[in-house]
């Protein structure tokens, strides 16, 4: 159930072993590969490319793609149990965790997963989006955080070259936004995102960082977590210089 890599991935081991197997994936959405498709930033073409071995994957004899057959709705447990062996449920992570801090329902506050699933053209959400304000503050210090502040700061033409619908293009074009900071609870030797995608983060011509002095000062926690992680030790350094 659920053919983002998870699910595709456990047919093909299934599919490769000794067992006699015939696998029907069952997708909710009309098209494969779940977050691969509605979460991985357009910019990241690399990890969007894994979807060339899932495809391989699922054009394999054994393996059937059922599109637009959501569990709980279009089928439930009972009629799977008595048409198969077994079920693997791999059904991901849709939503965000609901973030309780006072004001998280005021207008201009949204989730990750929305503004990610609107840029990656998901079509569940609304085509637009109100990008009108200048200035963004961004909740969270890993990857996805990343991709949004990235994805707010540049240019839509610079990611004209990427598969962003032409609806994303058009909304990011017309973008007000000049400013976007990236709040963290804690300091860079607790954050999450990884020193490939902070890096990035400076590749663009139209991207200034700025790192301020005071946000990378270490207490003895700060100084003992980054000792014991190369990561962290890396994203360190790439904030220090
Ligand atoms: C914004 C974002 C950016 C990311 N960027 C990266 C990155 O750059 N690099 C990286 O390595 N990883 C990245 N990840 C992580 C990666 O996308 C996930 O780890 C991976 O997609 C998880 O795979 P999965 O198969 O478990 O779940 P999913 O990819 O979520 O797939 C689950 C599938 O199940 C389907 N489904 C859900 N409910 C039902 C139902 N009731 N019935 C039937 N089907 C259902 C969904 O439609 C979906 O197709 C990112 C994640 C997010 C959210």
């Amino acid at each position: 159930m659920g053919a983002g890599p998870a699910g595709i991935y456990a047919a093909d081991i299934l599919d490769k072993s000794d067992a006699d197997v015939s696998i029907d994936i069952f997708e909710r959405m009309p098209a494969p590969f779940g977050l691969i498709r509605y979460g991985v930033a357009p910019d990241h073409p690399r990890i969007k490319g894994i979807v060339t071995a899932l495809h391989k994957v699922l054009d394999r004899p054994g393996i059937r793609l059922l599109g637009n057959v959501g569990y709980g709705t279009d089928i439930k447990l009972d009629d799977l149990r008595e048409f198969y062996d077994a079920v693997i449920f791999a059904t991901g992570a849709m939503s965000d965790r609901a973030l309780d801090i006072p004001g998280i329902d005021l207008p201009g506050s949204y989730g990750a997963a929305d503004f990610v699933s609107w840029y990656d053209g998901h079509p569940d959400v609304p085509r637009t989006w109100p990008l009108e304000a200048t200035s963004v503050a961004v909740l969270g210090v890993g990857n996805v955080a990343l991709d949004v502040a990235r994805v707010l700061a540049k240019t839509a033409d610079e990611l004209l070259s990427t598969d962003i619908p032409p609806n994303v293009y058009e909304g990011l074009k017309s973008s007000k936004v000049t400013d976007v900071h990236v709040f963290g609870r804690r300091g860079p030797a607790q954050a999450k995102f990884t020193p490939l995608e902070l890096r990035e983060l400076d590749h663009s011509p139209n991207v200034e960082v700025i790192v301020y002095p005071e946000d990378i000062e270490f207490d003895d926690g700060s100084i003992a977590a980054i000792r014991s992680s190369k990561q962290v030790d890396m994203v360190v350094k790439t904030l220090q210089e």
